[in-house]
């Protein structure tokens, strides 16, 4: 935890001289891009990953570490589903500690509303044998004996697993490595060469890469990335608080959440904590172009998010931050290697007022490290994960709305798969990246 959160004073552990030609080339360096790779160089094929920062700086090393099936939208379940698999798997073949447990997940209901979106959840979960269960105010208490509080009930799903993703994303970048992908940090990719109307290379900030097929796996930059070819899908981000104390007694070993906390046992006997579902979203032209879209979702949780009227200078719903620029030009890409936003501190005091509010025995939080992170977010709350209809040799894979790190191996194999024209295995339709222009309803996907 020393080091976190990832900045650009850390080292550059991944170096390699920019190839001449790859087969593919994958547009950021989070869990989705790593595995991408990691799978594509599985099947022989030559991949450059490029990460304009550090390899998981951004989301993937930010977020809580759960790696959940509880709770999910029903196209993402078998998704999830197989990444558990996949992760068992990579961290066997990684040979490092990356935290991988099975703990749980639970979420703690105050009313028969909550309850009732839980047992909405049990049946999409039964149809696919995960074992979500429900449980009474007594078996609530009776899982977690150290609130002070009682609930409704709880809808809990024991074989839910964490990992420690500032260590998990990074481990799985340096197994990629090992696998073949030349991985290159501090190298942005800043536009697409298009020859003939498909992608015949990608510019970055040391020249050319000539490929005929890029992946845009860069969390909150891809709708920067992605407009400036004249490809908009409505992607928005919002800053997300979250803090580390130091280790505490044992209070529960998996990962909690109500509306008003959020906690999950570490590797290292902290928790990590974050208060429940606020959010920040800085208003800026992006923001004011895709609003009717996010209707339904401002709808169902009107004070989920605040807003604040303008970004950070170089945020990528900046309002200098510029829409255009030449592959000869420095791109808003390099100029903010890392997206690090500060943490909030009245969310700060929220987290802390609300956990010892839970649990009474603690007078203070020992926290040890508190920091932010802009989850990018769609509209239905669910990924973009498609071949870009404007451009042939471009495949989107963004917008993982804040769970993305549990399902990435998942979807880093699909997304390999869908670059090579395979089978996929699973249903991407509710993925596609036209649902937001032809026409279709939004159909809102849980959020937690
Ligand atoms: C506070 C918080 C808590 C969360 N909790 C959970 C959780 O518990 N469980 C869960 O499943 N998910 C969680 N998430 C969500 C999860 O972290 C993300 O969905 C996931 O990490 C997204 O991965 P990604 O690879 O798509 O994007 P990112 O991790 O954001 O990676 C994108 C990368 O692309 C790079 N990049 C961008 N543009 C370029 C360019 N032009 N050239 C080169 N590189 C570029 C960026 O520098 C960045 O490193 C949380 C997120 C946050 C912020």
């Amino acid at each position: 935890m020393t080091n976190f959160p990832f900045t650009e004073a850390m080292p550059i552990q991944f170096q390699a001289p920019l190839p001449k030609a790859s087969e593919v080339v994958v547009i950021g360096g989070g869990v989705i891009g790593v595995t991408t790779a990691l799978f594509l160089a599985r099947r022989n094929i030559s991949v450059t990953l490029l990460e304009k920062g550090r390899i998981a700086g951004e989301q993937s090393s930010r977020n809580w570490g759960w790696i959940r099936q509880q709770g999910r939208d029903a196209d993402e379940l078998p998704v999830v589903i197989e990444a558990q698999r996949l992760w068992r798997q990579l961290a066997e073949e990684c040979g490092e500690d990356i935290g991988l447990k099975q703990t749980g997940v639970t979420y703690l209901a105050r009313t028969d509303k909550e309850m009732a979106g839980f047992a909405k959840f049990l049946k999409i979960a039964q149809i696919h044998g995960v074992d979500t269960r429900l449980l009474d105010q007594g078996e609530t208490a009776k899982l977690i004996p150290a609130m002070s509080r009682s609930f409704k009930g709880a809808m809990t799903t024991p074989s839910d697993m964490r990992a420690e993703p500032w260590v998990a994303v990074s481990a799985l970048a340096r197994l990629a490595a090992r696998e073949g992908v030349t991985i290159i940090e501090n190298c942005a990719a800043r536009t697409l060469d298009i020859s003939a109307g498909r992608v015949s290379g990608v510019w970055t900030e040391h020249g050319r890469i000539a490929t005929s097929s890029a992946v845009v796996a860069s969390g909150a930059w891809t709708l920067l990335f992605l407009r400036a070819h004249g490809v908009s899908i409505p992607q928005l981000s919002v800053r997300a608080t979250v803090a580390a104390t130091g280790p505490m007694p044992e209070i529960h070993s998996g990962a909690v959440a109500d509306d008003r906390i959020a906690f999950r046992r570490r590797q290292d006997g902290g928790y990590t904590l974050a208060s429940g579902g606020s959010s920040q979203l800085y208003v800026g032209p992006d923001a004011f172009r895709h609003a009717t879209k996010y209707v339904s979702a401002l709808m169902a949780n009107p004070f989920g998010t605040h807003y604040l009227p303008a970004a950070p200078r170089g945020y990528p719903d900046g309002w200098s931050t510029p829409r255009r620029w030449n592959a000869d030009e420095e791109s808003p890409f390099e100029r903010m290697r890392i997206l690090n936003p500060a943490p909030r501190s009245s969310a700060l005091r929220d987290i802390e007022r609300e956990f010892t509010a839970l649990f009474k025995q603690f007078k203070t939080v020992p926290i040890k490290a508190s920091w932010a992170g802009m989850i990018d977010a769609m509209p239905d709350v669910v990924p973009v994960v498609d071949r870009a209809a404007e451009i042939p040799g471009l495949v989107i894979a963004t917008g993982m709305s804040g769970h993305g790190f549990g399902i990435g191996p998942g979807m880093g194999r699909v997304v390999s798969d869908l670059v090579q024209g395979n089978e996929i295995g699973h249903d991407l339709h509710r993925f596609r990246q036209s649902r937001f222009s032809d026409g279709s309803p939004i159909k809102l996907g849980p959020s937690l």
